[in-house]
């Protein structure tokens, strides 16, 4: 079964890397998509499991705020992550974290790899190596990421999730993360460097 051309190998990706008009007001530095890390996805022959914006699911795509875009970034971001916080919103990030696992169930039980998640770094919903508390930007998952996380401690453990960094070009360490592992092992044996970052 599924011995055809795919590669039976999966990623779950932000949304925004593939849409860029779910982005927060001001916040889009691209028309359409996030074209370097889009490039790399295709060139890895990797099926893209586009995740759901946490953030226009629950607060809307003005967020809750049309004045959102007036404040500074991490501000901003903060007020994001409270709403988010409230008890309706966790439950709701709670549900959809829930559908992706249900997807994810069904590849892992006819034994596809999961190559990871890839996240927004510094995002208060989709970090995975940084998220924004309190007005900074500090390590540790997203609030969706998070609930990600809970849902699936094993297949999202910490070498499986990636975060992107909006302000870093981040497409080397994209292609490494989404080497096959006997790949992965044998092209950076002694670098020392790890190819991926994130989790808590
Ligand atoms: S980082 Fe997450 S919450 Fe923010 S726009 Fe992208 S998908 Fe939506």
């Amino acid at each position: 079964m599924f011995t055809d051309a795919r590669s039976r190998r999966v990623v779950l990706v932000a949304h925004c890397l593939l849409n860029r008009n779910a982005l927060s007001d001001g916040t889009a530095d691209d028309p359409g998509t996030c074209r370097p890390a889009l490039d790399v996805l295709l060139a890895a022959d990797v099926g893209i499991i586009q995740l759901p914006c946490p953030e226009l699911a629950c607060l809307g795509l003005d967020r809750g705020d049309p004045a959102g875009a007036d404040r500074p970034l991490l501000r901003e971001n903060t007020r994001i992550r409270r709403e988010l916080d409230r008890p309706d919103n966790s439950g709701r990030l709670a549900d959809l974290a829930d559908d992706v696992r249900s997807q994810v169930r069904e590849y892992e039980r006819h034994g596809f790899e999961i190559v990871g998640l890839v996240g927004v770094d510094r995002s208060p919903s989709c970090g995975a190596g940084s998220t924004t508390r309190d007005g900074r930007e500090t390590p540790g998952p997203g609030v969706f990421t998070a609930a990600l996380r809970q849902a699936m401690p094993r297949t999202l453990r910490d070498e499986r999730c990636l975060g992107l960094h909006p302000a870093a070009d981040d497409a080397p360490g994209l292609a490494r993360f989404l080497e096959r592992p006997a790949d992965r092992h044998a092209s950076c044996p002694s670098d020392g460097e790890p190819a991926t970052h994130g989790g808590p």
